[in-house]
């Protein structure tokens, strides 16, 4: 097999998550293509190894020393355009699908300018910002399901998708190859201005450190409703509920947590809901933040925080 290879063994993960937090890969490849991950696959099927997929490495935490079997890494970014339908690779990134959008004058991915993940990574997440995510664009996706071992088409009905969740999310036998998003015909010229304004406004509010973005999920204003119905009317009051959501950065931001430390992982002083590697911050250091906010917030708020990065 020719991929064979280009297998390695033992290898660390730091460079490719955007946490700069690693682990090592007991095998590690990276694919550029169907062809090549298809070659992946059936390596490690023939090896009993388990397979986890890294693509941009801009969600996850990775917690273990060691990881068992293969760690595929998505790279590679192709496309093409047919009207108003753009198709990609699902290692394509989002930056990269807003600027072709922008240049094609085809308007919908404004939003995601900016953002460091893959197509595929952010269909399985439901990746969103500015009150729009993904299952507002995709028509189709094509995945590979490891346990029929052929690729399949899903519709964007049978996604699934939910505010950062998708079927993806729930069945890990989807490995996703290729996603179709139906865009609109736009101005280029407005459509590269919203870009524009969406990555600065990125650039301005978020912290350059390491991280993997926003560390929770923020929160629905029913289910605080539910939970701590004071709570929820005094945020409406105060104009924090937006989309029926409220910020978990807020809520972390009044519980002055801004430059919280534990080891090298610190709580950001420019977005709470962005824990930071300040240099060597080990995967322990950024779990032990995240449940001293969880705790904390149950404790004064009497509500629940749900991670939004994924442990790897
Ligand atoms: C500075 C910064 C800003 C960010 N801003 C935003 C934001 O505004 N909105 C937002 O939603 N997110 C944001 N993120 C988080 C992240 O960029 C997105 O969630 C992105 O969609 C993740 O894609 P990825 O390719 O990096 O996935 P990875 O981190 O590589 O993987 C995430 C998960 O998806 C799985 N996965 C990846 N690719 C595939 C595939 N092809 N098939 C099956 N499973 C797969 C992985 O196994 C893993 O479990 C930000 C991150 C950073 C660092």
């Amino acid at each position: 097999m020719q991929i064979e290879k280009q297998i390695k063994k033992n290898f660390d993960l730091t460079p490719f998550t955007t946490f700069r937090i690693g682990g090592q890969a007991e095998f590690f490849v990276i694919v550029k293509n169907k062809e090549e991950l298809l070659e992946a696959i059936k390596w490690a099927k023939a090896k009993r190894a388990p397979i986890n997929i890294l693509a941009g490495g801009s969600n996850v935490l990775i917690v273990r020393k060691k990881i068992k079997g293969l760690v595929i890494k998505i790279a590679g970014e192709h496309y093409n355009i047919k009207k108003n339908y753009l198709s990609c690779w699902a290692g394509t990134g989002l930056t990269k699908l807003a600027k072709i959008s922008a240049a094609e004058g085809l308007t919908g991915m404004e939003w995601s300018f900016g953002i460091p993940g893959s197509a595929g990574g952010a269909v399985r997440g439901n990746a969103g910002a500015y009150g729009l995510d993904m299952s507002s664009v995709v028509a189709e996706v094509e995945a590979y399901d490891l346990i029929k071992n052929q690729f399949v088409k899903i519709n964007r009905q049978a996604c699934g998708f939910s505010y950062r969740g998708s079927a993806f999310k729930k069945k890990n036998n989807l490995l996703i190859v290729q996603v179709k998003l139906k865009l609109a015909k736009g101005k280029s010229e407005q459509i590269k201005n919203l870009s524009r304004k969406n990555f600065n406004h990125r650039f301005e509010t978020l912290p350059k450190d390491p991280s993997a973005g926003c560390v929770f999920k923020n929160l629905q204003y029913k289910d605080v409703a539910k939970e701590n119905k004071q709570l929820a009317e005094d945020l409406a009051a105060k104009g924090l509920v937006r989309g029926g959501k409220i910020g978990a950065g807020y809520l972390i931001d009044q519980l002055r947590l801004k430059g919280k430390k534990v080891g090298g992982a610190e709580v950001s002083g420019k977005h709470a809901n962005f824990i930071v590697n300040t240099g060597k911050a080990r995967p322990k250091d950024v779990i032990k933040l995240i449940n001293l906010i969880k705790r904390k917030i149950k404790h004064k708020y009497k509500i629940k925080f749900e991670e939004e990065i994924q442990y790897f």
